[in-house]
């Protein structure tokens, strides 16, 4: 590795030494800095090239810096970037039916981060709880899955069951169950008992961040008959699982449903904005009236642009059927591996993982450290697991390139 720089102006190690100065330590990052991307590839400082495993949490599947959304976001910059919602702005309306189009919904509600259009579909759940289903004021039941990630707000780690999200944080928001995940009857038992005030079930088709855990064939769809059944919402946080990451424009469309509510975010600017959405129908959203909820730069004429720009580039460049075919492929070929250290390939589309056997004191964060040395940038989740999320505009080629590198540090490391 040469030490020259190539790209900007610091190097990789001032850059980790800044951060770990003036930056709250809320991260453990791979000692890895990223200087520039385009496509699957992204460069360090020192102008040394890898391919993009984790694609920011499956927020860039259309590729860093995509041209035609860089171009939408400068040409939109130039013109226009924020009025708040206190007016119109011509680029919002265009965007919202475009995007409830796109996924066949009737309305949307924009928003920014994951975790604030989370936090949209728990309110617009407890409303719809109290002004249609009849919920007792202030008695609103969401019911949560075990291992889930929605974000980090006080409400959503609140759901959450993992202890370095809550400890410390609490006192916890009222008014949240949780469930087994991958577990219907556990559904059916607790709307048995508690149905009658229950708003929402909020759940991932597939648990991302608790590793890429995949549930069962039928759970998915036994879970949302079983809310037809109680009356009540069948809410999808598709934030990390939708826009095509799974080789269907949703994961719920795998199980052949459609939710209530819908969450997006992540890829929808294809990471080129924080732009969140929250999708429903016309009966569901307008029991949010004006001055209820809101954010001044949800749907923000720049955001609408960028986004309608990165959702259109998922359909002019197949990336469902490319996910859905190039993630079959890698599979495949990590199963052929023969190595001690694999226990289990899983996932659906380009959202895959590799469970390690630690061996030999050799754990997933080892792996991962040696896979940035031969040029792939992945990051355990947990301790065992390593999340396998190209940009989905990873050519076959590329991809077969990276089996093979990490086919190469897994036979080399065990
Ligand atoms: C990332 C993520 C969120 C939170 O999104 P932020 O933009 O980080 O707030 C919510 N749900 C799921 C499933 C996610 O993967």
């Amino acid at each position: 590795m040469s030490d020259k720089l190539v790209f900007g102006n610091i190097s990789s190690k001032e850059s980790m030494n800044l951060e770990e100065t003036y930056g709250a330590h809320n991260y453990h990052p791979l000692p890895v800095v990223i200087a520039k991307g385009e496509g699957a590839k992204v460069w360090d400082p020192e102008g040394n090239e890898y391919y993009d495993f984790l694609s920011a949490y499956s927020a860039v599947n259309q590729g860093h810096c995509h041209p035609k959304i860089i171009n939408a976001l400068t040409d939109q910059a130039n013109i226009l970037t924020l009025t708040s919602r206190a007016f119109f702005n011509n680029k919002l309306g265009e965007y919202e039916k475009f995007i409830t189009e796109f996924f066949g919904y009737e309305m949307v509600l924009p928003m920014n981060t994951g975790a604030e259009a989370v936090e949209t579909a728990i309110k617009l759940s407890r409303k719809w709880g109290y002004e249609k289903k009849g919920i007792e004021e202030n008695k609103a039941i969401i019911i949560f899955a075990e291992g889930n990630f929605h974000g980090r707000t006080i409400t959503i780690v609140s759901a959450s069951t993992d202890p370095d999200c809550r400890k410390g944080f609490g006192p916890f928001t009222p008014g949240v169950e949780k469930i087994p995940y991958n577990n219907s009857q556990a559904l059916e038992d607790i709307l048995q008992k508690l149905g009658k005030n229950v708003a929402a079930f909020i759940v991932e088709p597939i648990q991302g961040e608790a590793g890429v855990f995949v549930p069962d064939e039928n759970y998915i769809k036994d879970c949302y008959d079983i809310c037809k059944k109680h009356n009540v919402l069948f809410v999808a946080d598709e934030v990390q699982t939708g826009i095509a990451r799974t080789g269907k424009l949703l994961c719920c469309d795998h199980s052949g449903i459609k939710p209530d509510i819908v969450i997006l975010g992540k890829a929808i600017s294809g990471g080129v904005l924080p732009v969140s959405a929250v999708l429903s129908s016309k009966e569901i959203m307008l029991t949010i009236k004006p001055g209820e909820h809101g954010s001044t730069f949800g749907g923000f004429p720049l955001a609408c642009t960028v986004a309608k720009a990165a959702l259109e580039v998922v359909v002019e460049e197949n990336l469902t059927e490319k996910a859905e075919k190039l993630g079959k492929l890698f599979r495949d070929e990590m199963r052929k591996i023969d190595s001690p250290l694999i226990q289990l390939v899983r996932g659906m589309g380009l959202l895959n993982a590799l469970i390690i056997k630690p061996k030999d004191g050799i754990e997933a964060w080892d792996v991962c450290v040696k896979l940035k040395k031969n040029g792939l940038l992945a990051k355990p989740t947990h301790q065992h697991i390593i999340r396998f999320a190209p940009p989905l505009v990873i050519t076959e080629e590329q991809l077969m390139e990276c089996v093979e590198i990490i086919k190469s540090t897994i036979l080399n490391l065990s």
